[in-house]
């Protein structure tokens, strides 16, 4: 595969601050690797030798699975370690645990985390690579570049297209990193949501905000719709499920409002008949569901190629 030269970031652990050449390196080499995902000879070495351990303080079915998808892919041994079934489980700290790992010279580790900045803290302690696989609500980066990358196979670019993110912003980390990459690409951002699941002052993240759903849906070109995180929420943010399917849920009637050829993307896992209908979410005339998750394949290995390479280089 051709190795971008625009991106030499030593870690993955947002999207915020990266550039648009950095972020179309990365674009351009998952594109590659798609192609390769769906040929028979899909099985590489480039990475021979390498480790990844996939470090999980979090629940994840997605995430957690294409990483290890793609470190296999590309020839790495790759290690899953679920914290409640680690140290973590006996009451060691997240800095004890990655020097522990970082001792048996591994090169890339992906970790989730529930506190927004854990991810970056531990980046700041170990030699090896560290990729973000969502820390709280601030970013999930991975996310963002399989979600950009099903736009710009989809549409053919990113610049230029309106995209509403609907639901529960306020606990999203994958709508900040998408709001982020999005704005940095040219895209245009609304953001849809009950004022009880927006951050305070929603309006500084360079994005229209929208109370109603109908007025939010109109001419956008993307509808990319986010569960409700019941997990995160102390306390009640919506008054019922009925009421908000009513409101803020995706169906055929509202999405009416969209571009006629509007996609419909959602990160899963998804609460159907809560943020999005079920047909809706299976009909493959206007769902890219399932296409994000191939994605999410590809721009993995994307990730571990560019920053594998990255080490190697800053080592020598
Ligand atoms: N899977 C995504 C995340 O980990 C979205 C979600 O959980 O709703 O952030």
């Amino acid at each position: 595969m051709t190795q971008p030269s625009q991106f030499t970031q030593r870690h993955l652990l947002g999207i915020q601050g990266l550039a648009p050449q950095e972020i179309s390196a990365l674009l351009d080499l998952s594109d590659q690797y798609v192609d390769k995902n769906r040929s028979a000879d899909r099985k590489m070495n480039s990475l021979r030798g390498k480790t990844v351990i996939n470090l999980f303080f979090e629940n994840s079915t997605r995430t957690r699975t294409s990483f290890e998808l793609a470190g296999k892919r590309l020839g790495a041994d790759v290690i899953n370690m679920q914290a409640s079934a680690s140290s973590v489980a006996k009451g060691e700290t997240l800095i004890d645990t990655a020097m522990t790992l970082n001792a048996m010279h591994i090169d890339v580790l992906v970790v989730r985390h529930p506190d927004s900045g854990a991810v970056q803290l531990l980046s700041e302690k170990v030699n090896c690579a560290v990729i973000n696989g969502g820390d709280g609500a601030h970013e999930h980066p991975t996310q963002a570049l399989l979600d950009a990358l099903t736009i710009r196979r989809r549409k053919g670019h990113l610049d230029g297209l309106m995209v509403a993110i609907c639901g529960d912003v306020l606990h999203s980390r994958v709508a900040r990193s998408n709001i982020h990459l999005l704005n940095t690409m040219g895209a245009q951002v609304r953001v849809v949501a009950p004022r009880t699941l927006l951050p305070a002052q929603a309006d500084r993240l360079g994005v229209e905000v929208f109370h109603d759903m109908r007025q939010g849906l109109v001419g956008v070109d993307i509808v990319m719709m986010l569960r409700v995180q019941h997990e995160r929420m102390r306390g009640n943010f919506i008054p019922s499920i009925r009421e908000y399917f009513h409101f803020f849920g995706l169906d055929y009637e509202k999405l009416a409002l969209a571009k006629p050829d509007a996609l419909i993307m959602h990160p899963g896992p998804m609460n159907r008949g809560v943020e999005i209908d079920s047909d809706l979410a299976d009909d493959v005339e206007r769902s890219v569901i399932r296409e994000q998750v191939e994605m999410g394949v590809a721009v993995r290995m994307a990730c571990l190629d560019v920053l594998t390479a990255n080490l190697a280089r800053n080592k020598i």
